[in-house]
């Protein structure tokens, strides 16, 4: 096959980790036979350096062109004094709002070999896995107007949300929810705030569309308690923009570090961005000791959900998998045994299992 794919490598570790999933996207390539036509442009930090803006129009372009796009992660301590429409962040909210992906898809899982990383006790870690559902276009980020009164004494933020928008992410919550394990808790405040109570509403709507899954609801407080004290008990999580950036960082806690995470951000027709869940990590930044797994499994999410390749993203994700259990790791997880290893060791690490499964199996170049 052949797939265009545009990569935003951004600030900070984004650029280094980008260069591991290049790699990695290189061995999928010669392994299964696929071409990949990579366009590389600039967002964020990177972007408002070169072209004096978060996001060119060149960016977003290219982007909707492609098949697909990857991004590494923006923003850093170098543009903090910048006046609020030029922070590298306004590049990647209006690249999302810009190609309409309004569904931020987390899946959070707990790897048998990094029980003991997660400063959770491993018996309540150990059977997580979920999928947490965002919403990721509309909400408090996108209020208008967001603005500073009165000589700055008062300030407003707005939380908006038109049906169609709670809709179609509750439909995505739904259908997640099916091919999963059939159980979907909606997260909202739905004591306080009237967005929440149409959210419900709208939830116990769809409801009766899809008969096979159970429903329950759950308050934002109450959900960031269950999340570290019975991870277990949730299969897909619902919920609108903010409650979902502050749930699925806090679900990180499970894993280990949020260097594992990975995140697809897309839309109804295929076409997606993937990125791991993590920030540009500016302490680390340039050392090159990032964890490059989150990155590496949203390459692998990407060639399953926009580029139709379910088995080379298995491959990847038990490529990475045998790697942990070999005792390979990075210097965020905090592991007492194994081999501390560089981002580039540890994505070489990755990719001579990834071969080798191929090899063995036999099944990669057929
Ligand atoms: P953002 O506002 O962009 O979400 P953040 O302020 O939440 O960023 P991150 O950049 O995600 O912060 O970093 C939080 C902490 O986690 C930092 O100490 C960082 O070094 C660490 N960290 C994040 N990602 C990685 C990674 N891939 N590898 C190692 N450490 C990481
Ligand atoms: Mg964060």
């Amino acid at each position: 096959m052949e797939k265009k794919i545009v990569l935003l490598p951004g600030d900070g570790i984004g650029k280094e980790i980008m260069e591991s999933a290049k790699k990695v996207l290189a061995a999928i390539e010669s392994e299964y036979h696929h071409r990949f036509i990579l366009q590389e442009c600039a967002i964020g930090g990177d972007a408002l350096d070169r072209y004096g803006v978060p996001l060119p129009d060149d960016t977003l372009h290219a982007c909707n062109e492609a098949d697909a796009v990857l991004l590494g992660s923006v923003g850093g301590p170098k543009w903090d004094n910048q006046p609020p429409k030029f922070r590298p962040e306004k590049g990647l909210l209006g690249i999302r709002k810009g190609l309409g992906l309004f569904a931020n898809l987390r899946p959070v899982k707990t790897f048998p070999p990094l029980l003991h990383a997660s400063p959770l006790k491993e018996e309540i870690v150990k059977d997580s896995d979920m999928m947490i559902v965002r919403e990721l276009t509309g909400g408090l980020y996108f209020g208008e107007p967001s603005e500073r009164r009165n000589n700055g004494e008062d300030v407003v933020d707005t939380l908006a949300y038109s049906r169609h928008e709670i809709e179609r992410i509750v439909e995505k919550g739904f259908e997640s929810a099916q091919i999963r394990n059939k159980h979907l808790t909606s997260v909202d405040k739905a004591n306080v705030l009237e967005s929440s109570r149409v959210w419900r509403e709208i939830v116990n709507e769809k409801a009766v569309d899809y008969p096979d899954v159970e429903v329950e609801h759950l308050l934002v407080d109450a959900a960031a308690m269950k999340l570290i004290t019975n991870p277990s008990g949730f299969d897909v999580v619902v919920t609108e923009n903010l409650f979902g950036d502050i749930l699925s960082d806090e679900a990180s806690v499970l894993t280990g570090s949020l260097g594992m995470l990975p995140s697809a951000s897309v839309r109804t027709d295929g076409l997606g961005m993937y990125e791991p869940v993590h920030g540009s990590a500016p302490d680390i930044a340039g050392k090159g000791i990032a964890n490059p797994i989150g990155m590496i499994l949203s390459t692998a999410l990407m060639l399953e959900y926009s580029l139709g390749m379910q088995e080379e993203a298995k491959a990847i994700e038990s490529a990475v998998m045998d790697c942990l259990e070999q005792g390979y790791h990075t210097a965020d997880l905090k592991i007492k045994d194994g081999k501390q290893m560089s981002t580039d060791e540890i994505t070489e690490a990755i990719i001579e299992n990834l071969t080798t499964k191929c090899i063995s199996d036999s099944i990669c170049s057929s």
